[in-house]
């Protein structure tokens, strides 16, 4: 792809924050894609948990389809025992210290859902079976499977009522899952060429995301901050964009769509062409699946 696409001109607007099946998204990375275009988006990002699985389903359909995909992941990390995700474009998924990685927080989060089942299985009909019923073979195991599953026993309505119940963290049940701290993920994403940006940096509270954290991220090479998203206050907003301009921080805004799971819908936060533009300027671990149509 040549360095010098112009962002600016892609047909529709841009999302950074997407999940698939290969993670706890309900369509497939090829479905992601074509509901993408189908609201004309002009460039989507698959950022799965932890995983990569999805990318090649996804670009191949992003050639057929006419829309910009934009390789990502979305890495779990925690710090003082809250979590904090950190999203990560256009890195080599053969890096060795990201292949590692990815590997180590997946069977932890299996781990710690098979410890959750157990406890859940006390008080209800929950068996390990049902919750790999409802993930597809090698996705990345969440409470949403949990979730799923517990829909089809008939003991919740829907994902966000098992949210809200059952799989809340008070809710009697909730096991937290091991993640490396956020720096890590940070330095990770960069080694691997990629280009590190937080996740909702202001939905659990500022708390998670203070300013000395910041700085330490950006100390690391953290390179944005997803400031437009609907778990961020919008109380928090402004200060998140006193920070991403005292840092030079690139500023994107993003759905973080998980198909029928979540209500988030794609598109619903979008990113600037220019913003896209310092992403893509600044990776060097893959390049983004532009169809031949736009470069005409
Ligand atoms: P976990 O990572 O296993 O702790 O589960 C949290 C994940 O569930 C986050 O990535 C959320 O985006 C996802 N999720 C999917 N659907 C929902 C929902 N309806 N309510 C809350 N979280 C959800
Ligand atoms: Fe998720
Ligand atoms: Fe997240
Ligand atoms: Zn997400």
């Amino acid at each position: 792809m040549p360095s010098s696409f112009d962002w600016t001109s892609l047909p529709g607007p841009i999302d950074l924050h997407a999940h698939s099946s290969a993670s706890d998204g309900t369509e497939s990375p090829a479905e992601l894609v074509r509901s993408a275009a189908r609201v004309g988006l002009g460039a989507v990002a698959i950022t799965d948990h932890d995983t990569t699985t999805g990318w090649a389903a996804a670009g191949e359909e992003a050639l057929r389809s006419g829309v910009v995909l934009i390789p990502g992941v979305e890495f779990s990390a925690q710090l003082d025992y809250r979590s904090v995700h950190i999203l990560g474009y256009l890195l080599d998924e053969r890096s060795e210290a990201f292949l590692e990685q990815r590997q180590r927080i997946r069977s932890e989060r299996v781990q710690r859902a098979e410890r959750m089942v157990a406890r859940i299985g006390r008080d209800y009909p929950l068996t390990w079976q049902h919750v790999l019923d409802h993930a597809d073979e090698g996705a990345t195991i969440g409470r949403p499977h949990i979730a799923d599953a517990l829909v089809t026993l008939g003991v919740v309505t829907d994902r966000t009522a098992a949210f809200e119940s059952v799989l809340h963290w008070r809710g009697g049940y909730y096991q937290p899952h091991k993640a490396p701290p956020p720096v890590e993920a940070v330095r990770i994403i960069r080694a691997a060429g990629g280009v590190p940006v937080v996740a909702h940096p202001a939905a659990r509270g500022r708390a998670a995301m203070e300013r000395d954290q910041l700085q330490l991220l950006v100390d690391n090479g953290l390179a944005g901050l997803e400031v437009f998203h609907r778990d961020n206050p919008e109380s928090d907003r402004e200060w998140l964009m006193e920070r991403a301009a005292e840092f030079d921080l690139i500023v994107t805004g993003s759905s973080d769509w998980h198909g029928r799971g979540k209500p988030n819908l794609l598109g619903e936060n979008t990113t600037t062409p220019e913003a896209l533009a310092r992403i893509v300027a600044e990776a060097s671990g893959t390049a983004p699946v532009v169809p031949a149509q736009l470069f005409a």
